[in-house]
């Protein structure tokens, strides 16, 4: 028997390796755990702009996760850009037929640094459905306001909307995390311990190097592996940021657009 873990990403494809499926794949290897991966969208992107975003064929969606999951059962999953409704519907159809409960990690990405959609709107109330199988959902404040309903800016408000992702929407942890917010971007993580709701301020610094393309993805594929790897939740976003801490520090200037992580 090998001791070799699976990490699955089902994501969107990014052609410049700095976020998306690409950047999964390559922080799932450097931390040691296979990845294997299930595209749910094209797109045609540089480190500048998304150009445009070409949706996967939900039924080829559907076919492969079933294909691949049979044959590689996974020991974590990591959900990313979802791009439509039909899309989600297949992936819903396969993490819900999944033993619970499942390492699944959710990133609820709606929109790109730049503003571009990689969500369509009538989808969103689907992606809060999905909350319920999720180990840990990793919104940014705009995302946990678009997805909650309510103003996420204030300190009293994170917490509001991260007791709302474990109460109401059946997360069973959220990671809010601060780095669109001014000031220090500190994360609040919101998690279920021993029936009761936790909450914990996480703290950061920033970095003023400028923007860094594919962060997002890569703390969820990160924490992704560590549960992969078995590591309990709370030490497996610890590491997570970590490794995201060190590969922002280790950035560097590809293209004429956001700088691209440097992984160790
Ligand atoms: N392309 C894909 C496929 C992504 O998943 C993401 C990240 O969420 C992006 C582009 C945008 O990355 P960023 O927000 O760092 O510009």
């Amino acid at each position: 028997m090998t001791t070799q873990r699976i990490a699955l990403s089902i994501a969107g494809s990014d052609p410049t390796g700095g976020a998306g499926l690409q950047l999964d794949l390559q922080v799932f290897r450097s931390l040691g755990v296979h990845g294997s991966a299930v595209p749910t969208a094209l797109t045609v992107q540089d480190t500048a702009k998304v150009r445009q975003v070409l949706p996967a064929f939900p039924s080829v969606v559907l076919d492969q996760l079933r294909v691949l999951i049979a044959d590689l059962p996974p020991h974590a999953v990591k959900i990313g850009m979802l791009a439509t409704d039909d899309v989600l519907r297949s992936v819903d159809l396969v993490v819900s037929a999944l033993p619970d409960p499942i390492q699944l990690v959710i990133d609820p990405i709606l929109h790109a640094s730049d503003g571009t959609s990689l969500l369509e709107r009538r989808a969103w109330p689907g992606l809060t459905e999905l909350f319920a199988r999720a180990a840990l959902v990793t919104p940014n404040r705009p995302e946990a306001g678009a997805l909650t309903g309510r103003e996420v800016e204030s300190r009293r408000q994170v917490e509001d909307a991260a007791r709302c992702f474990v109460e109401e929407l059946g997360a069973r942890a959220v990671l809010i995390k601060g780095g669109h917010a001014d000031g220090s971007p500190d994360d609040c993580l919101c998690l279920q311990e021993a029936g009761r709701t936790e909450l914990r301020w996480l703290g950061g610094e920033r970095h003023d190097v400028g923007p860094v393309h594919g962060t997002g993805c890569a703390l969820s594929a990160a924490i992704t592996a560590e549960l992969a790897l078995g590591k309990p939740l709370d030490a497996a976003v610890d590491s997570g940021r970590q490794f995201v801490r060190g590969a922002i520090a280790r950035s560097w200037t590809a293209g004429a657009g956001g700088r691209l992580l440097g992984l160790p």
